[in-house]
């Protein structure tokens, strides 16, 4: 560097001495002339490598770098080593990202990558096959322009993603797609897509399993049921020394008839794909037929009170959620002692309605918890059956909530007290 710079120094202190001598030997005139001519030669030169060096940042091409001199050949070849590693590091970004797509390309679950607007940016030939997709047809597309089933819509817009979705008859009546978004840090998601298109056949085949067995016991049950009935009301029909017995049966055919009426509730729910009815449902007047039903069940054991937020009501499927949300009152007032207290409430947090039934009961130990909805799974067996228990309760209460996009939290402590919250999201809250 150091000595290109003198060369143009020495270039120009020569045409320095050269323009004085021609002064003192010759004339001002001439000494300037043949000064500016210098100078001229010198610009024209730069000029020239000037030229050069554009016309090969226009395609630059390390095979092809102008050699250059003086400062110039400097120039070049700070550019030829800027353009070498810089086409290192293209073909090692270029190899990597070809890796990156084998890998994805290999995966067998499709891979979708949307923008924070929800349109294609990426996706794997797997994701292709799956949804029907093509990327050099759909890159930038909304993606709901292409799954335009009302519940992916749904499952989309709620950001709501806990839980995969699982999206049926995508391409044809056969397949079941499980469908997972997950939020990135660049506000982009990813979008999962598994096809259980068999895991849910199997599915399908135990659920018809367990409601055809049910239905197949419920008709004999009825008939046996009635027989014991008939003949417990019947004056003497009975010695009095096995009537306790007929008490029993009479026990043990309604706790079956109760066993076999969940069971089928629970089989319909899980079956039924359709979405529920999305009716404005009252909540004042639900939550007083809820305050009306435990006060009946309690038969005044219990003190029972009820705080409703008048201004905001629900929609959903009333029935299902009648039935899911006295399920949970109902538990709290066969799992409170005599004497205890029981708080119902419907309320708004950070605009999600939340029903809670809170008891000071007999509470549920923390390595329960994460078990509570799975079926037939109780704490104290022998506290549930005495109370009318079938171990399904829970299990139903989280279907339908499930279908309304609603979650169920459960607080609790051992000899404290439990709290049971079903959360709704914005999209089903009504101000009025
Ligand atoms: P069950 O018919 O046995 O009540 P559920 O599915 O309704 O079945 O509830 C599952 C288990 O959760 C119950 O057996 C009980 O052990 C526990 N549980 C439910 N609600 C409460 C509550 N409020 N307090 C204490 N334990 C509860």
């Amino acid at each position: 560097m150091i000595d290109i710079r003198w060369k143009a120094a020495l270039f120009i202190c020569a045409l320095s001495i050269v323009s004085v001598f021609l002064w003192l030997i010759s004339s001002l005139v001439t000494a300037l002339v043949v000064f500016a001519l210098g100078l001229l030669l010198y610009l024209v030169n730069h000029i020239r490598w000037i030229h050069q060096l554009n016309n090969w940042l226009k395609t630059p091409d390390i095979r092809q770098v102008p050699e250059g001199s003086g400062l110039w050949e400097d120039v070049y070849s700070s550019l030829l080593k800027y353009e070498r590693s810089n086409t290192l590091k293209q073909t090692e970004l270029n190899s990597a990202l070809e890796r990156f797509q084998i890998v994805a390309n290999a995966i067998p679950d499709g891979l979708v990558i949307l923008s924070a607007a929800n349109t294609i940016e990426w996706c794997t030939s797997h994701a292709e096959y799956q949804l029907g997709l093509d990327l050099k047809t759909d890159k930038n597309l909304p993606i709901v322009n292409l799954l335009r089933s009302s519940h992916f819509i749904a499952y989309l817009y709620n950001e709501v993603y806990d839980e995969p979705f699982k999206l049926k008859d995508v391409k044809s009546t056969e397949s079941t797609l499980e469908i997972w978004l997950i939020p990135l840090a660049t506000k982009q998601k990813l979008l999962i897509s598994r096809d259980v298109t068999q895991i849910e056949k199997v599915d399908a085949m135990r659920r018809d399993f367990i409601a055809n067995v049910s239905h197949e016991l419920r008709t004999p049950l009825t008939v046996v049921g009635g027989f014991i009935e008939t003949l417990s009301d019947m004056e003497g029909a009975i010695p009095s020394n096995i009537r306790s017995y007929f008490g029993m049966m009479q026990d043990q055919t309604t706790r079956m008839r109760r066993l076999i009426e969940d069971l089928l509730t629970l089989s319909h729910i899980e079956s039924n794909t359709q979405a529920p009815d999305n009716n404005p449902i009252n909540m004042s007047m639900l939550m007083n037929m809820l305050l009306n039903d435990a006060n009946a069940l309690s038969q005044g054991k219990h003190k029972i009170t009820a705080q409703t937020n008048p201004h905001f009501d629900l929609t959903g499927a009333v029935d299902e959620l009648q039935s899911a949300l006295g399920n949970l009152v109902s538990n709290a007032i066969r799992y409170t002692p005599e004497g205890g207290e029981i708080n119902i409430s419907w309320q708004l947090h950070h605009n999600q309605g939340v029903f809670s039934v809170s008891d000071n009961g007999i509470g549920i130990d923390q390595q329960h918890i994460h078990r509570l909805t799975e079926r037939f799974y109780r704490v104290d067996r022998g506290r549930s059956r005495e109370t009318g228990g079938t171990g399904l309760g829970l299990s139903i209460v989280k279907h339908i909530l499930t279908r309304h996009q609603a979650k169920l939290e459960i607080t609790s402590e051992l000899g404290v007290g439990s709290t049971f919250s079903a959360v709704f999201p914005k999209a089903r809250i009504i101000q009025k």
